[in-house]
């Protein structure tokens, strides 16, 4: 059994999703203390609970300490089992951080599967659907899966009520990737969504990234969604390259101005477009457990965050794979695993 420290690095529930993803995939138990040691509130809460509720019934597991604010647990899977299931995480708990947990198993499982997530799709501090659909999920299926994503109904925080609908189709072996170069840029554009909310808040949202990075209005949009879904507020960069899509989202919040929002989003897209690379750094920590599972591959990114260098602490607790993370100029870092 392996035992994780849920304590290293960050510190977060990103610990306990990676355990239980790799978990699933090689069949290895795990136990884990000291869960969100580093957390305000530490100990398990309601979403990392559908997590690993979602993991358990996929890996017909058995788990102990599966309970609110328990800092140990222990999860013993048996085979995946592929499948139509339906979450319901309630409220406003992250769909794409229970996908995130679940779909490494079942890209790699023995039959195709489909999966009904509720909650919410676009919260802070998660990857918004819109994220997993057009970045994160193509990289996977240049690995080999077919995945499906579709967004039923958008779910925001607080309120959440979020519907996603995913059709995996698993690949037999995963394929390698090495992805280090960008190419060149061949579509830009700026989505400002509002659900139940005034439109002069997308329009001031666009209006900072118009300054910022200098795009023409064409690439710039308003997207006004029905009041009952609301409210909700979100503001998405996307940037299409040769060889990837990336992302860079403001989670538009009460009290916080919408040109506040904006910027956040833009800063990061311009430090993207400044350094060059082809991977940000969300997508990093992301693709960091499909390239180890995949054997040896590379990809060329920001300065890692904290929460890339601990996923690959918590990977090597359950591969024997070195995972090399090196700086090749200012902000231009990267990533290998090799055997
Ligand atoms: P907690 O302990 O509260 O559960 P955590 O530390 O485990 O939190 P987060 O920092 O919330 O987790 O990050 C969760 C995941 O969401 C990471 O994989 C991160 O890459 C991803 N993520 C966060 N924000 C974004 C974003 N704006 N775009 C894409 N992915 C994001």
């Amino acid at each position: 059994m392996v035992i994780v420290d849920g304590s290293v690095g960050e510190g977060g529930g990103q610990i306990l999703r990676t355990s239980l993803a790799l978990s699933l995939c090689l069949g290895i138990p795990f136990k884990i203390t000291n869960i969100r040691a580093h957390r305000k509130k530490p100990g398990l809460r309601r979403q990392h609970l559908v997590c690993v509720h979602a993991a358990a019934q996929i890996g017909k597991a058995k788990v102990q300490g599966a309970k609110p604010g328990h800092q140990e647990l222990t999860f013993i899977p048996a085979d995946i089992a592929p499948g139509n299931y339906h979450f319901d995480i309630g409220t406003a708990g992250s769909t794409t951080l229970v996908l995130q947990t679940i779909l490494p198993a079942l890209m790699i499982a023995k039959g195709p599967s489909t999966l009904i997530l509720e909650g919410g799709t676009h919260n802070p501090f998660a990857p918004p659907f819109d994220f997993m659909q057009r970045v994160f999920i193509p990289v996977i299926n240049s690995m080999g899966p077919k995945i499906n994503a579709q967004l039923e109904r958008p779910g925001y925080y607080p309120k959440g009520g979020g519907r996603l609908n995913i059709k995996i189709q698993p690949a037999k072996k995963l394929r390698t990737f090495h992805i280090n170069q960008r190419g060149e840029i061949s579509e830009c554009r700026a989505n400002a969504i509002v659900a139940g909310l005034p439109r002069h808040i997308a329009e001031r949202e666009l209006g900072v990234i118009e300054q910022k990075l200098g795009w023409n209005k064409k690439c710039l949009r308003v997207i006004e969604q029905p009041a009952d879904i609301g409210p909700g507020n979100i503001v998405c960069i996307e940037i299409k390259s040769k060889h990837i899509t990336e992302i860079f989202t403001g989670f538009g919040k009460k009290g916080v101005r919408a040109e506040d929002v904006a910027k956040i989003a833009a800063n990061a897209a311009t430090r993207y477009l400044e350094a060059g690379v082809p991977v940000g750094k969300y997508l990093a920590d992301q693709l960091l457990l499909p390239l180890a599972l995949s054997g040896s591959g590379s990809f060329t990114t920001l300065k890692p965050t904290l929460h890339t260098r601990t996923n690959s602490d918590v990977i090597k607790f359950f591969l024997d794979i070195n995972i090399n993370i090196n700086q090749t100029s200012n902000d231009v870092w990267c990533i290998s695993t090799s055997f």
